[in-house]
């Protein structure tokens, strides 16, 4: 059988920019001030390809100035829902069907697209969720990647797997089909990266989905959806349905003509779903397949003959890269007493440098955190923090409007303590005091959660003993423990991080199939 694409490129991560030159800086300065020429629209619902508006609307706002409201989604209703999923249930007769081929090149025609709107993509993400430029980029050139990878990966699923020769005089195949209808449930926080990736992974592998955005980053989903539609993607693969965590949400992976559901969020909402999903609809005829990428409490060791400005460079750009919003972030260091003091006189004079502030301005290192009740539940873990351990740094409001958090650094802090067990998703780094490198290992594994963590080290056997040790879905050694690349790093975590699965690798399609055993006894019929 011929390759079904011999002319693709092998894939290459996108480059992210750091807007050091004239050109790109002023593109993006136009591109900012275009998106906020878009303020105030109101976004329509998308089933079936149609745009249908409705009586409520849901604002999402600009979390460094909260007064502006970036864009209205149109709130679905259940009866959207059910339109929704009927509409998803009758295009996955022929999306099902279409050649793979096809379905890739869709992907790699977005990719494209994507490339061409960076800055505009970036914009929206800067307002919508306050990123930074240097952030914004990183998020929109690792939603290139998945769009690349996971049309790359379609094609090599879909050639012929290799298979014991039959002892019988037949022919043997394994044919990967779809699973059926998904339900598509992102987070906020990698705005457009995260939501384009789970929902080119579900479409390229033939499925249809209805698509449910996060609130804070509905915006940026509504212009992906645009983008794929103008590309020809046809009626009803995606349908687009922000709307209530519960009315939309949960009605959503409770109905009986959901076939699974891709969720990334937290561990909270993850179980949640989890446990609707696998409730039995009357009428259901399979059980549901959950693909759930959750929270983490990741940890960074630093030996006593670790490197230790590497080490605090690694800390500081881990624990308050994007205000600590990242399901990576380093949210506990887990320091030798040996080196604990100039540990922490490193970290906090890097700390202190941070400029917080509105990232419409590019020299700000850290924006806002997404909303009130994240601002508020963040200072809650503050307020105990204090009593946990020895405020170094920060521990305040950033001046501003919006929902600013300074950076802050507590040492002395318990490895039981709330804040060193509970995922905060802000600025807060607990520091560790530790006896040893055994020790160090023992309490990065302490918490339920196992998504990343690194180790700063010299030692070879250290290495290796992190290497068995360290129970993370990533591991790093001698760099921070955030910014996984698409095919690089494949990416997702153990325990109550997740079903173990790895974004950007070459398992990950694998979720969203179910493989055909075939077997046609050699009677002068050729086929296959
Ligand atoms: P969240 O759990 O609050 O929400 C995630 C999504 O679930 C949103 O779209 C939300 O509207 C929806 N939702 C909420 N309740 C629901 C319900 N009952 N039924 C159906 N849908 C429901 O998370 P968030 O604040 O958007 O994102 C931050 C969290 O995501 C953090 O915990 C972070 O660690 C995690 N995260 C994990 C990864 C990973 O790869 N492991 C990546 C990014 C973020």
């Amino acid at each position: 059988m011929p390759r079904l694409a011999p002319s693709i490129e092998p894939f290459r991560n996108e480059p992210v920019r750091t807007f050091a030159d004239g050109a790109s800086r002023a593109g993006m300065m136009a591109a900012l001030s275009r998106a906020h020429g878009t303020f105030g629209l109101t976004y329509p619902l998308v089933i079936g390809g149609e745009r249908i508006t409705g009586p409520g609307t849901i604002p999402s706002l600009n979390p460094a100035q909260p007064a502006e409201i970036v864009g209205d989604v149109v709130a679905a209703t259940p009866q959207d829902v059910h339109d929704a999923l009927d509409v998803a249930t009758e295009a996955f007769a022929s999306w099902s069907r279409t050649p793979v081929t096809e379905r890739a090149g869709l992907l790699f025609r977005a990719a494209a697209e994507v490339r061409k709107r960076k800055d505009w993509f970036n914009a929206l993400m800067i307002y919508e969720v306050g990123k930074t430029w240097v952030e914004a980029d990183a998020d929109t050139a690792e939603a290139i990647d998945f769009l690349e990878f996971y049309g790359r990966e379609a094609l090599r699923l879909a050639e012929p797997a290799p298979l014991v020769p039959s002892p019988y005089p037949e022919d043997n195949f394994l044919r990967y089909l779809p699973l059926g209808v998904g339900a598509i449930i992102p987070p906020w926080n990698f705005a457009l990266a995260i939501m384009a990736g789970m929902t080119a992974a579900a479409i390229v592998t033939g499925n249809t989905v209805v698509l449910k955005p996060s609130p804070d980053a509905a915006v940026t989903a509504a212009h992906f959806v645009d983008l794929l539609l103008e590309l020809g993607l046809p009626a009803g693969v995606v349908n687009y349905l922000p709307g209530d965590a519960l009315t939309v949400g949960e009605t959503l992976v409770a109905d009986r003509r959901t076939r699974f559901v891709s969720f990334t969020g937290s561990k909270a909402v993850g179980l949640r779903i989890n446990e609707v999903a696998a409730a039995t609809a009357p009428g259901q005829r399979w059980i549901k397949r959950v693909i759930a990428e959750m929270g983490g409490k990741d940890a960074i060791v630093v030996a006593d003959d670790a490197d230790l400005e590497a080490a605090a460079a690694g800390v500081v750009a881990s624990a308050f890269g994007f205000a600590g919003q990242k399901c990576s972030a380093c949210s506990r260091a887990i320091v030798d007493a040996a080196v604990y003091d100039r540990f922490l006189e490193e970290v906090v004079r890097r700390t202190r440098a941070l400029r917080v502030g509105d990232p419409q301005d590019p020299a700000v290192d850290v924006g806002p955190v997404i909303n009130a009740r994240a601002f508020e539940r963040i200072f809650d873990y503050l307020e105990s923090g204090r009593a946990e351990g020895r405020l170094l740094t920060g521990g305040g409001p950033a001046p501003g409007d919006g929902y600013f958090v300074e950076p802050t650094i507590i040492a002395d802090v318990d490895p039981a303590a709330r804040i060193a067990q509970e995922e905060i998703f802000g600025p807060v780094l607990a520091v560790i005091r530790v006896a040893g490198f055994d020790d160090a290992l023992a309490i990065a594994n302490g918490t339920e959660f196992g998504l990343t963590g690194a180790v700063y080290t010299r030692d070879p056997a250290r290495i290796e003993q992190a290497l068995a040790e360290f129970f993370v879905g990533n591991l790093y050694i001698n760099r921070k423990c955030t910014g996984a690349l698409v095919g690089v790093h494949p990416f997702g975590g153990f325990n109550m991080s997740g079903t173990d699965s790895k974004a950007g690798g070459p398992d990950y399609l694998l979720q969203f199939l179910q493989a055909k055993s075939i077997a046609v006894a050699r009677l002068g019929i050729t086929c296959g």
